[in-house]
């Protein structure tokens, strides 16, 4: 671990150096830099409004820095706003080697402990600088009162040259009588919907809440655009988006609360969080605390899916398995080979699971950030009695649900034996020999051709009409297919297979044994 001492930058700057190394087990490596200390608004003689006050840092990063540096920042009474900004170099860094990236967040007064209560923002290396009170926060940060006691901004150089990395960090307080309190305004937890209906739902968004370029207005109107009926709001690591969504949401569009979980050993979403909630991000897959915040957010009511699995960037590739998983998102954005492997990983997971009676649902979600980039490319269709949080959740669990590339293309697929039908995500329980037929029809995908799959692989494959609409239906007996699934695919030159248009969850022949 190469921490080196900080360095000042100007006579007004003091030396800093770490006070030590915490322990690993707990929280991924991490570090903690001396106290900023503030003289206060006693310092300036009682005057009416205190002079701001602010405090600058400077140090430095070296490769294998700790995966989290703490700079105390002890606030003094009489705070109505602290402003945190900060600065570091971009030394060109050689071919083939990351440059310098640094994350920053806060911690209030409660502390900065492992899912503790201190959480108060994060803004990851998408901003450089960010300010709290009670009335208002920048994006990504929770307004609230700005208390006395030890705050704690926490750095993350996510990657550091060669060459290091200097940064200085700068903290302004602003004295004076608090502003009226922020009244959180969140989602309701139902839209009008259809009854038991097939809602299509994209549980995967970022604004400018985290580091997304669209503003949560803008959102719900790409949302609304393309015709979906729910939205998930997973934003990096911060809650805060959950504040203002009952601004936006509305009877034709059911916001659901959640949050993207952004560790260095993948991504996971927590989709159907109680408005406020958060959840931490700060370990390694071998800190072994991802059990502790998977069970943290199911007694929430939530459910914890893997996010891009095998995305290819820093960080953001899947390494905490596949337990404790209630979905994996199989599809992220435009279809691309690591979605491909994501759906043969899944794909083979369904056998061994399917006869447990305890599968893996797919789902897939856009992670749309900004223009151009798709809302509802792709989109999960979800069967829910009702458009409320509870049902559509429990419609994704169950993997009664299907994944297209816009609300263009629809489909259904039901697989029927002995005077029995079973549809996505369900189960038909007739026995081995049992002659079954399964249906397949689709619409909306011209040009594109139908698969059927099976535990043994590719059953069926078979162009569509030329309108893009159009039934297929295969004989089977469960003793020969564990599953059936579909998808539909459009040929692409740069993709062997093609390019994904939609594909179905299992449906399970047979009995569970
Ligand atoms: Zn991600
Ligand atoms: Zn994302």
């Amino acid at each position: 671990m190469a921490v080196h001492e900080g360095q000042g930058v100007s006579a007004g700057v003091d030396r800093r150096r770490f006070l030590g190394m915490t322990a690993a087990a707990a929280a991924g490596t991490s570090a903690v830099l001396e106290p900023l200390v503030f003289a206060g608004p006693a310092a300036a003689g009682g005057t009416a409004t205190p002079p701001d006050e602010t405090r600058t840092i400077a140090g430095r990063f070296e490769p294998g820095a700790p995966d989290w540096v703490y700079l105390p920042v002890d606030v003094p009474a009489g705070v109505r706003e602290i402003a945190v900004s900060y600065t570091y170099d971009r030394p060109a860094p050689p071919p083939g080697v990351a440059g310098n990236a640094l994350d920053i967040g806060i911690f209030d007064e409660r502390g900065h402990a492992l899912g503790g209560r201190g959480f108060r923002g994060w803004s990851g290396g998408f901003r450089t600088g960010f300010a709290i009170s009670a009335t208002e926060a920048t994006p990504g940060y929770l307004p609230g009162p700005v208390n006395r006691g030890r705050w704690h901004v926490i750095l993350g150089p996510y990657t550091v040259a060669p060459q290091g990395l200097a940064y200085t960090v700068a903290v302004t307080l602003r004295y004076g009588a608090p502003g009226p309190a922020f009244t959180p305004q969140p989602a309701p937890h139902r839209a009008t919907g259809r009854g038991r209906a097939w809602y299509r739902g994209d549980m995967h968004l970022h604004t400018v809440h985290s580091d997304g370029a669209r503003l949560p207005e803008e959102l719900v109107a790409a949302a609304r655009a393309a015709t979906l009926d729910f939205v998930v709001s997973t934003e990096h690591n911060t809650s805060s988006a959950s504040g203002i969504w009952g601004r936006h949401a509305g009877p034709d569009l059911l916001v659901v609360d959640g949050e993207e979980i952004t560790t260095r050993n993948g991504h996971f979403l927590a989709l159907g969080l109680p408005a406020g909630a958060w959840v931490d991000w700060r370990y390694r897959a071998t800190d072994g605390s991802f059990a502790e915040f998977a069970r943290r957010i199911h007694r929430l009511g939530g459910l914890v899916v893997a996010a891009h699995p095998y995305c290819p960037f820093l960080g953001c590739a899947w390494k905490f398995g596949y337990e404790r998983l209630d979905a994996v998102e199989v599809w992220n954005g435009p279809w691309t080979l690591d979605d491909e492997v994501a759906v043969a990983t899944w794909d083979g997971l369904l056998v061994e699971s399917g006869r447990a009676g305890d599968w893996l649902p797919a789902v897939g979600n856009s992670d749309a950030h900004r223009e151009p980039q798709v809302v509802g490319l792709p989109q999960t269709v979800v069967l829910a009695d009702r458009l409320d949080r509870r049902s559509v959740l429990a419609g994704v669990r169950a993997g009664r649900s299907w994944i297209a590339e816009s609300a263009a293309v629809d489909l259904t697929l039901e697989v029927a034996a002995a005077g029995r039908t079973a549809g996505i995500g369900e189960r038909l329980p007739v026995a081995g020999a049992a002659q079954a037929t399964a249906t397949l029809t689709v619409s909306g995908a011209p040009g594109c051709s139908v698969r059927l799959c099976t535990d043994e692989g590719k059953v069926l494959d078979t162009p569509l009409p030329a309108g893009g609409a159009g039934t297929v239906t295969w004989p089977t007996t469960p003793q020969a297919s564990a599953y059936v699934r579909a998808e539909v695919r459009r040929p692409d030159p740069f993709l062997p297979l093609g390019a994904m248009v939609a594909m179905t969850n299992p449906v399970f022949l047979g009995r569970v044994r």
